[in-house]
């Protein structure tokens, strides 16, 4: 096995337990296939361990273990336990949940979610690409109970490392929808047409507490897809609810999630979620409970003015529509816009508005998806509710 050298001083981050190498932290950086495996070590001799090489990412070391071992089926079936088990523990009778997190299962790159009998995968990182049979086999292994294993490797992030895009079923046979549910709401999924792997999973204990503030209040949930947080604010008793996307199969979706549910009080729309709010705006249309739930706004450091000012926007266009003793929903998943930032971005709209907010529930990505000390980027959800008090 190669061993990488890694520059004077550079091992600092490593051994507070992140993952990644930067390319600019290694001594040389030899021409090797991506996905090579390669041991670590620090100037001082002392090793780190092995990883997965790429030789033109800026992420040149993805570390796999502390110590030399075999990276086989075995390997990951031991992860891949170990994780189960965490899920087993912090979310026992969910039938959908995320079984691999990444980084924070020590797997960099690779994502598992068990909706009920299927899987799906995916691979962020070309090392993790390079074990696919590997992980197919450690799943059936690991889950006897799997019907089908599928892989949703369309993240554009794959282009970072040469790979491409592919999607397909890798055991078994995908049913066209999946019946599941999630806290007693049923929700019909097409794992093959939705977005990401099918389901937004890290809001799920969220979802939850929308339930928890809805009865007899309207709800307007700004970019549901297939309905998620809508459909529990119905189950939560609301007076009425609006869930609009600008995605047409995703709105398709929550309208039959609204129909399974037999819940006659909700609707979906279809339109752009900033055009939306300017209209109910000029409308002068009124909601005691808003959600905002947007897509990421920023990937990269030169983009995170620019989704402060995207936050900023859509915060304020809600604000403006929210009745006097409201209750605004925020998040963002942006990883790059810190919770600190986020605050301050609140902050500044509602006294521009003159809008006195008090933050009354705070939560993050669920157990599910939980966060490496020594890793911030596996910390990236925010989830915030304030209400509206004074007059
Ligand atoms: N709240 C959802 C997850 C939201 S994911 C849940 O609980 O499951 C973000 C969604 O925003 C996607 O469905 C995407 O189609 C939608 N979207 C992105 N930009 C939008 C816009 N400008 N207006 C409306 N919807 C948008």
């Amino acid at each position: 096995m190669t061993t990488i050298h890694l520059r004077p001083r550079t091992e600092a981050r490593l051994r507070a337990g992140h993952l990644w190498v930067f390319r600019d932290e290694l001594q040389d950086s030899p021409s090797l296939p991506a996905a090579t495996l390669v041991s670590i070590q620090a100037s001082d001799g002392t090793s780190y361990g092995t990883g997965f090489y790429h030789p033109t990412s800026r992420i040149a070391i993805r570390l796999l273990a502390t110590h030399e071992t075999n990276i086989d089926t075995a390997f990951v079936a031991r992860r891949l336990r170990a994780a189960i088990a965490h899920r087993n523990r912090v979310l026992p009778n969910e039938s959908m949940r995320r079984i691999m997190f990444g980084e924070s299962d020590l797997m960099s790159g690779l994502v598992v979610d068990q909706y009920g009998p299927v899987v799906v995968i995916q691979m962020l990182a070309a090392g993790m690409d390079s074990l696919r049979d590997c992980i197919v086999e450690a799943i059936r292994q690991e889950i006897p109970s799997v019907e089908c294993i599928i892989e949703r490797n369309t993240a554009r992030v794959r282009l970072l490392e040469g790979l491409e895009q592919r999607d397909g079923i890798l055991f078994g046979m995908l049913p066209k929808m999946l019946e599941l549910e999630e806290h007693g709401i049923k929700l019909l999924l097409d794992l093959e047409g939705g977005q990401k792997t099918g389901y937004f999973l890290d809001q799920k204990l969220n979802r939850r507490y929308v339930a928890s503030i809805s009865h007899n209040r309207s709800v307007l949930d700004c970019f549901c897809n297939v309905g998620g947080f809508a459909l529990h604010a119905a189950g939560g008793g609301a007076s009425n609810v609006l869930g609009i996307d600008s995605s047409a199969p995703a709105i398709a979706s929550a309208r039959r999630n609204a129909v399974v549910n037999g819940f006659a009080a909700v609707e979906f729309q279809q339109a752009n979620v900033f055009d939306l709010l300017r209209e109910q705006a000029v409308a002068g249309k009124r909601w005691d409970i808003i959600v905002l739930d947007p897509p990421s706004f920023a990937k990269t450091r030169s983009a995170i003015d620019r989704a402060r000012a995207g936050y900023a926007e859509l915060n304020r266009l809600a604000l403006k529509i929210l009745e006097n003793d409201g209750v605004l929903v925020t998040a963002s998943c942006t990883q790059l816009v810190h919770e600190p930032m986020f605050f301050d971005i609140l902050y500044t709209e509602a006294a521009r508005l003159r809008k006195r907010l008090r933050l009354i529930h705070r939560g993050s990505q669920s157990p599910d998806h939980p966060v490496l000390l020594g890793m911030p980027e596996t910390q990236y959800l925010k989830f915030l509710a304030f209400d509206v008090v004074g007059d």
